[in-house]
């Protein structure tokens, strides 16, 4: 099996889980910038996390033969500050001319409020002014319905291009307003909240897969980073073919990824298998 990890929050993972992830037939994986679990209360916290996404996670992936990707931001919790904000803001740009580095993400929203909503707007200027991918998060719970909307409603005003912005997290009362909208959708494998294997594969076989992922979005918190072949487990298991696993796991993920010029996978999986 090979499959591509679109969105693993590998600073807070073991050297053991690189490990594993390769042993498991991982052929990239990609590093949204994501919360650290407190406040960081200067945009120098911001850039060191920046050099920490684009230099250290890439050559601890490298032991491993993994190729190592990054989008960067500022988390929608951390939007509250707006001076703050405007500070890291500043910093992206010189980051995002990185060859490693594949957009803007993960952008979005957390509880919907104002100043959440001024941030996204502004992130997402910049990766339309210079024509980057957009990775989007969408609200946990009973706030991911308004928040995918208010979510879609802005990508759609600042005339971002539908097959340039994937908007994860999404579950069964959210997928299909993203795909009829004409972006990816990422659907994220938690052992306790968003989708379990099962539920996933559920969605994949009811909606449109061409423009679905799967991902663990393992971070610091409870997750499993083989969240993805464990799916792809479950997808056999159900009579699934190896093929269409493969579209599924490693095919979409390659797709959308390689609108990004410096994207690539682990030597030698792409040779089908
Ligand atoms: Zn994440």
């Amino acid at each position: 099996m090979r499959y591509v990890e679109p969105h693993a929050h590998m600073v807070s993972r073991t050297t053991d889980d690189y490990r594993a992830m390769a042993l498991s037939g991982c052929a990239a994986v990609c590093e949204p910038a994501f919360w650290a679990g407190f406040d960081r209360c200067s945009a120098d916290g911001f850039r060191d996390y920046f050099r920490q996404l684009t230099e250290t996670e890439p050559a601890r992936a490298a032991r491993f033969g993994l190729p190592h990707f990054a989008w960067l931001c500022l988390n929608p919790k951390e939007s509250e500050d707006l001076g703050l904000a405007e500070d890291v803001l500043a910093l992206i740009p010189e980051f995002l001319s990185r060859p490693n580095v594949l957009g803007i993400g993960e952008i979005g929203l957390n509880k919907n409020s104002r100043n959440e909503l001024r941030v996204l707007e502004r992130h997402v200027q910049i990766a339309v002014e210079r024509d980057r991918l957009i990775l989007v998060h969408t609200p946990h719970l009973e706030d991911k319905l308004k928040g995918t909307r208010l979510i879609l409603d802005v990508l759609r005003a600042h005339g971002v291009k539908p097959g340039r912005a994937l908007v994860d997290h999404v579950e069964e009362h959210t997928v299909r307003l993203v795909l009829d909208a004409g972006h990816w959708g990422g659907i994220t494998l938690y052992p306790e909240s968003k989708a379990t294997p099962a539920r996933a594969i559920d969605m994949v076989e009811r909606y449109a897969a061409e423009r679905l992922w799967l991902n663990s979005a393992c971070d610091w918190g409870h997750s499993e980073p083989l969240a993805v072949p464990r799916a792809a487990l479950e997808m056999r298991r159900r009579g699934h073919s190896a093929a269409a696993v493969d579209a599924l796991v490693y095919g979409n993920p390659v797709r959308f990824l390689s609108q990004v010029p410096g994207f690539r996978v682990a030597e030698g999986a792409d040779l089908a298998p």
